[in-house]
């Protein structure tokens, strides 16, 4: 099959869907690769590096119209309008905008979203949240690093002796774990809170301590073991607990990161403002939820898209894509993602033969031949 690999368009967006490893394999599987020229670039990734694997590289247009398009992002609608009806579209293309699943099935095309692909052991492979999650978690302590204006370890020098950094972590999914060893390496002392009652030996296992809001309720114990490997919205007391004790380890804290997140719902809040005014002066606060709440924020009201705001001497970092701030290792592990997926619904004769009783292929289907499939 010719399988089409553009350039991603988005602001800051840096990755690319297929690496030389990955189409590699996918040619020597009997594929045909288009790679839109320059579209590995922002991911060290020339355009020879491809060729050198057999690669064609083409225009935005030839890209587009290939029979699979392996994309990064959701295709803009001029993008969109490029793909010919009856192609295949598989990236990461918000399952919860349902406006965007309309008009891709408008366009007469297949598409797969594989963040909607299931928490469970097979589905690990192809599992796209993870691996850009690892990579923002490891990215985020870095960040943090470098906004802060001291060390992250215990010193011992002839000058005198510097404190380690402490960091409170809210959130210990796959980026919030990364986040914890990331810290660890660098030497600071690290506390982390999940409402997952699992999280707790995780969050130990890793060196760190856990912050423990203890459920009350039968009803909280059970909401707080989420659903599909995803949380649910906690109940209102617990949360009120929750925010008294992270107000208390907050203002210990210089470096607190967050990165609570419940799929198709705005992120809960779990840095209040007045807990940031108490914060010390040139704290750094990390939100990996940022863009997802009202007005841009995420886990903090304060946090700005995009953006470093500064209250009362602590900065807010609002970043909303750290993975592509480590675009070719966040590329590699995407590229294999894809292709992992692609082995489901592509016969060993590079045919296209999308199975009806996959739950995998099923969870990640969009849209098939012009019908939303999914419906929010
Ligand atoms: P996520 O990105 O959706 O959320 C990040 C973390 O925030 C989660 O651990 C969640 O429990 C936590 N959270 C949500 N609301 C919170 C609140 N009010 N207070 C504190 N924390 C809150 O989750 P994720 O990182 O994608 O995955 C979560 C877990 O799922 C992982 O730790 C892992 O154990 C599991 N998982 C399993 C598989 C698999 O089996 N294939 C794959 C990926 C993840």
């Amino acid at each position: 099959m010719r399988i089409g690999v553009p350039l991603e368009t988005r602001p800051d967006e840096t990755r690319v869907a297929a690496t030389p490893e990955t189409v590699k394999k996918l040619i020597s599987q009997g594929h045909q690769v288009l790679i839109q020229k320059d579209a590995g670039v922002k991911a060290s990734q020339p355009d020879a590096a491809y060729e050198a694997v057999g690669a064609s590289i083409v225009d935005a247009a030839q890209a587009f119209s290939a029979e699979i398009v392996l994309k990064v992002r959701a295709p803009e609608a001029h993008e969109l309008k490029q793909i010919p009806s009856g192609s295949v579209l598989i990236g990461m293309l918000d399952p919860f905008d349902q406006h965007n699943i309309d008009a891709m099935a408008a366009q007469g095309i297949t598409a797969f979203s594989l963040e909607a692909a299931p928490r469970t052991t097979r589905a690990q492979s192809m599992d796209v949240l993870s691996s850009q999650a690892n990579i923002a978690g490891y990215k985020a302590v870095l960040v943090a690093a470098n906004e802060y204006q001291r060390f992250m370890p215990m010193l011992m020098t002839a000058a005198g002796t510097v404190k380690a950094a402490r960091i409170l972590i809210l959130g210990a999914g796959v980026a919030g774990l990364q986040a914890i060893a990331t810290a660890k390496r660098l030497g600071a002392v690290i506390e982390a809170s999940d409402v997952r009652p699992a999280a707790k030996e995780q969050i130990e296992s890793l060196g760190a301590k856990f912050v423990d809001v203890p459920y009350e309720t039968d009803e909280e114990r059970e909401i707080a073991k989420g659903a599909g490997g995803y949380a649910r919205p906690m109940p209102e007391a617990w949360m009120k607990r929750q925010a008294a004790l992270v107000a208390e380890r907050a203002q210990q804290a210089d470096i607190v990161i967050t990165t609570a997140l419940i799929p198709g719902r705005k992120p809960p809040v779990l840095l209040q403002s007045d807990t940031v005014a108490r914060m010390k002066p040139g704290s750094v606060v990390i939100d990996l939820a940022a863009g997802r709440g009202d007005n841009g924020s995420g886990n903090c009201p304060l946090t700005e898209a995009d953006k470093i705001v500064e209250k009362n001497g602590v900065k807010i970092i609002g970043y909303t894509n750290l993975a592509s701030m480590v675009a070719a290792d966040a590329s590699a592990l995407y590229a294999r993602n894809l292709i992992d997926f692609m082995k489901l619904i592509v016969n060993a004769e590079a045919k296209l033969l999308i199975p009806a009783d996959d739950d995998i292929v099923t969870a990640c289907l969009m849209c098939r031949d012009g019908q939303a499939v999914r419906k929010n």
